[in-house]
């Protein structure tokens, strides 16, 4: 057992934002020797990894920064994903979390053993700690499709994650396989690239909110800086919106039900008002109800799927060849890039590493039945180990900041109580999982995500992966630690 108790040993798995954020609150709560292992050669995690053309984000950028560190600076309402990227790295900078990280170095296996995870990464290097994190980020392992003879493409084939830097698309002849947020960012900006030809690949048509992008000018930022209350009350209010756009989606209440009406007869408004030609307009009808499927917040598509150089397919992709893209009606669409906007695995937590808890259980057999974790965060026979933004967080159109900086308050209560002795380690009983899992179940069946369409949301058994349950019941919960759910 650890003899020291006050000065606990911690390892991040990840510098990403919930990673850098992690460290910040642990070192303000008084926990100093913390590694932060990270595979790549520099921080930022999906902002690092996410460089195509117009990648941004879609929650306002006074609401993606974290609560202890506003940016006056942002260039716009919604941030562009560089700009992002440089905000956490400076962060990461300026409260020292590069002392505490080595880069370049991913972690092989994390065993529990005599009370302490032995980490192994890929530099042979073999670390024992007190805690372990996970903040590998939800969205982190790219999903190829399973489309016969992809290989055989003699153009440039990546997926949106993996993109070229510094790539001339100018008259090049691209298609886009996927309509999800990234497909819809980036589409415009190849169409709107010096002669290129685009062909986009729909296979389910997506709910757009429109979400025009104001940018903040000298004045703006001036003031901002003058008085930060200015940007307290953007985050506020857009949070509080997210909140109640949420809220329509996994409530059954008559305002919930009034509010989720509002949302989709906006959408279907902004549409109709959008798209002049309506054979086009069908095709970009969604046969589902909105919000089943992720929210697409953007203001850009509509207005150039409609130019010349754009063609929206929407018949099946049959195979790929040397040439371009054979749909199911025999047209052979010729290409010379082919972006694959096709997604994430939602689930691959704490893959492709070892990971084994107390008895050399694997997390595969913990998780033969379902990928879950109580309050998203601790597994049974899994101690003093946290997976962040783990299964049903509250991810979708929700600031995954203000998500992460509340899970790392819950933590580090949690590391309070060890440290006052009151728990030998932390660990949840199986019984309160359970609990937590049925009530999740009882939940969901509320929830738009289970009306029936196809959604990165779901899990394999249908059930979402995401917090099925107002914000403010989430933000309640996290701020409560119940120690009975706890092994004493
Ligand atoms: P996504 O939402 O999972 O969309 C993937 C797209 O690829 C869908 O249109 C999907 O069609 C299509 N697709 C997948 N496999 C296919 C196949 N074999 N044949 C044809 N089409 C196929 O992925 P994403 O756009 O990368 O977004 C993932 C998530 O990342 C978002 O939901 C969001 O949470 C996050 N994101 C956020 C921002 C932001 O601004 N904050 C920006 C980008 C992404 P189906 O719909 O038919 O499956």
């Amino acid at each position: 057992m650890n003899e020291n108790r006050q000065n606990p040993s911690v390892i991040i798995i990840g510098a990403g934002m919930t990673g850098i954020g992690l460290a910040i609150k642990l070192k303000q709560a008084g926990i100093h020797d913390i590694t932060v292992l990270e595979k790549a050669e520099t921080v930022g995690g999906t902002w690092r990894e996410n460089r195509y053309p117009g990648v941004a984000c879609d929650v306002p950028s006074h609401a993606y920064t974290y609560s202890f560190e506003f940016n006056p600076d942002w260039s716009n309402f919604f941030a562009h994903g560089n700009e992002i990227y440089e905000y956490f790295k400076n962060v990461y900078l300026k409260y020292g979390v590069d002392k505490h990280t080595h880069l370049n170095e991913s972690v092989i296996s994390c065993v529990y053993q005599n009370g302490k995870w032995i980490v192994k990464t890929s530099k042979d290097k073999c670390y024992e700690v007190d805690f372990l994190f996970s903040a590998t980020g939800i969205l982190h392992q790219p999903v190829y499709p399973d489309i016969p003879g992809l290989d055989n493409f003699a153009g440039l084939a990546m997926h949106s994650a993996r993109w070229k830097d510094g790539l001339d698309t100018k008259g090049k002849r691209i298609g886009v396989i996927g309509t999800g947020s990234s497909a819809t960012q980036l589409i415009p900006e190849l169409i709107n690239s010096e002669g290129t030809d685009v062909t986009v690949f729909q296979r389910t048509a997506q709910w757009l909110v429109e979400a025009p992008n104001k940018g903040y000018d000298a004045k703006d930022k001036k003031r901002f800086r003058e008085k930060p209350s200015r940007m307290a009350l953007i985050r506020n209010i857009s949070l509080g919106i997210f909140a109640q756009g949420t809220s329509a989606l996994v409530g059954d209440g008559l305002l919930d039900r009034m509010v989720h009406r509002l949302y989709a007869w906006n959408a279907k408004r902004y549409l109709k008002n959008a798209i002049k030609d309506p054979l086009l307009r069908a095709k970009l009808t969604p046969d589902y109800k909105f919000g089943c499927k992720r929210v697409v917040m953007n203001a850009t598509f509509y207005p150039a799927i409609q130019k010349p150089n754009a063609h929206l397919v929407t018949e099946s992709i049959d195979h790929i060849e040397k040439e371009g893209v054979v749909t199911k009606d025999g047209k052979l669409h010729k290409l010379d890039i082919l972006v694959l906007a096709t997604g994430f695995d939602p689930a691959a937590f704490m893959r492709p590493m070892e990971f084994r808890g107390r008895n050399g259980l694997s997390i595969d057999d913990a998780w033969k039945n379902k990928i879950t974790a109580y309050r998203s965060l601790l597994i049974p026979e899994f101690p003093n180990f946290f997976l962040m933004l783990g299964p049903n967080s509250p991810i979708g159109n929700y600031s995954v900041i203000a998500m992460s900086e509340m899970q790392a308050d819950y933590c580090i209560s949690l590391i309070k109580l060890w440290q006052e002795n009151k728990l030998k380690e932390i660990e949840v009983k199986p019984q309160a999982l359970e609990q937590w899992r049925a009530m999740l179940k009882s939940k969901m069946r509320h929830t738009v995500w289970t009306s029936g369409c196809n959604s990165w949301y779901l899990d394999a058994d249908g059930d979402p992966l995401t917090w099925p349950d107002k914000w403010k019941n989430w933000v309640a919960m996290m701020k409560v630690v119940n120690t009975s759910d706890l092994v004493s």
